[in-house]
């Protein structure tokens, strides 16, 4: 009952050149009926994305946001700029924006709200590093994850989230979870949210998988009972690798 979604996360890839080609070519392939497809591209690419799949079921989102509305933040993006473009997803979260840039959970909450409020949807990012998957405190860290970034969010609003649970070690490295890791720590992640708010809501919410997932691990990945979708780096930059991800969905 739950849609699959196959998320492209193009990172600071694809200038708006590329990205109309990308559209183009992508516009030519048949996608698979039944599985949601989009794709979370650099701010700049978005105005394009959103042209070119108007009249289709491709969405389109970014994958950052400020929390504010509108004000004297130099450089940020306000979530009703981006559903004013089109936009149906925001990432939130994103273990890059964590590490690199300094977000906290505080601040994940913050974006994912906004994101609620301005009428789309966040794909909220959780996952452990390597050390803490290996000392056995990865499924605390990412019930934490999940807890903070919740926090405030009404029960319906929360059957319609995206969560996206993805191991850090795993990210652009190669070295994807295996599908029954990552099976469990859906699962584990569906149980916060029942624990959370209820069952109805946790039945309705999609948990993805995202680290090195490609179009020769999707068809396993989604075999699995708990895995909504992915979200995917490298492997959505290519209109042939991202068709394909979508037809083992
Ligand atoms: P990857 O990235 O598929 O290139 O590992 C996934 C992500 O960071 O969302």
């Amino acid at each position: 009952m739950r849609t699959p979604l196959i998320a492209g996360n193009w990172k600071m890839n694809m200038t708006v050149q590329q990205a109309g080609a990308f559209a183009d070519e992508l516009l030519k392939n048949n996608l698979k009926e039944g599985v949601e497809a989009a794709i979370c591209a650099p701010f700049i690419d978005l105005p394009v994305l959103a042209g070119k799949f108007k009249e289709t079921d491709i969405k389109v989102g970014a994958q950052n946001v400020y929390f504010e509305k509108s004000g004297a933040f130099t450089g940020e993006i306000s979530a009703p700029m981006l559903r004013e473009l089109g936009m149906h997803y925001v990432i939130t979260g994103h273990s890059e924006r964590r590490e690199l840039f300094g977000e906290t959970d505080n601040d994940v909450n913050k974006k994912s709200r906004a994101v609620l409020e301005a009428g789309m949807t966040p794909i909220i990012c959780v996952g452990e590093t390597e050390e803490e998957r290996e000392s056995g405190q990865y499924t605390a860290k990412v019930a934490g994850q999940v807890t903070a970034a919740l926090e405030g969010i009404s029960p319906e609003s929360a059957g319609g989230l995206v969560i996206a649970y993805e191991p850090i070690w795993a990210i652009g490295t190669g070295k994807s979870a295996t599908s029954d890791d990552a099976d469990a720590m859906c699962r584990s992640i569906r149980s916060e949210v029942e624990k959370l708010y209820d069952k109805n809501t946790a039945d309705r919410v999609r948990i993805l998988y995202g680290g090195s997932v490609k179009p020769a691990t999707i068809e396993e990945l989604m075999s699995k009972s708990d895995v909504d979708g992915a979200l995917v780096g490298g492997a959505s930059l290519k209109p042939e690798d991202y068709t394909a991800l979508i037809a083992g969905a």
